[in-house]
């Protein structure tokens, strides 16, 4: 029997989310070559609708790691894995230090260093790691219109989600090869889901 005193709630093994909010039916097999590596903030990691899990879920070459402080030397061996440039997306903006140039290794393989935080707890991931300020940066030409408003409305406007800006800058890096359609049209309805659980319920509270 599972009266309320025994209820667990049951997490899905591959995407590691209560099996009622279990997104593995939402993941879109996306080709890329470019490794990406999400830095997320423990904060995002705890958001039922942070969008780094459908992300990591879809594409083939993408990595979780989960913290707000990272050793120096960690975080350097996370960087520096040889055989890749490495690039942090980061848009340009007068609170951030200057990035350095990128080197003249122009079609190297690439990996794109992402932060998933809040803006202002990514600036403060930035200026607390001299490692990830000194990266080369990419920044979104223009940042699409997000279809996260629905669920983030705080947000500042042009501020996309991590997957929208991850998948942005894939198509920027990548060009055509590079199909994120079917993968943005599940975080849509990601999207929707997550504002229907939000909307106030009247009658029930569920467990
Ligand atoms: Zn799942």
């Amino acid at each position: 029997m599972n009266g309320p005193s025994t209820l667990r709630r049951a997490a899905c093994a591959r995407c590691q989310r209560p099996q009622a909010t279990c997104l593995c039916a939402l993941a879109r097999p996306t080709a890329h070559r470019t490794q990406v590596l999400v830095l997320q903030h423990p904060q995002e990691q705890r958001q039922a609708k942070n969008s780094v899990a459908l992300l990591r879920l879809s594409l083939a070459h993408c990595e979780v790691v989960v913290g707000e402080r990272f050793a120096p030397g960690a975080l350097q061996a996370l960087l520096q894995r040889p055989g890749r440039d490495t690039r942090l997306l980061y848009p340009d903006v007068p609170a951030a230090p200057a990035p350095p140039a990128p080197g003249t290794t122009a079609g190297a393989p690439l990996r794109l260093v992402v932060l998933d935080a809040t803006w202002r707890k990514s600036l403060r991931m930035l200026l607390g790691h001299p490692a990830l300020a000194a990266l080369p940066r990419l920044a979104l030409d223009a940042p699409a219109p997000t279809r996260y408003r629905a669920i983030r409305a705080a947000r500042r406007a042009d501020q996309v989600s991590t997957l929208e800006a991850t998948v942005q800058a894939l198509a920027m890096l990548e060009g055509p090869s590079f199909d994120a359609a079917p993968l943005l049209e599940a975080f849509g309805r990601f999207v929707d889901g997550v504002a229907e659980r939000q909307r106030p319920r009247v009658s029930s509270d569920q467990a």
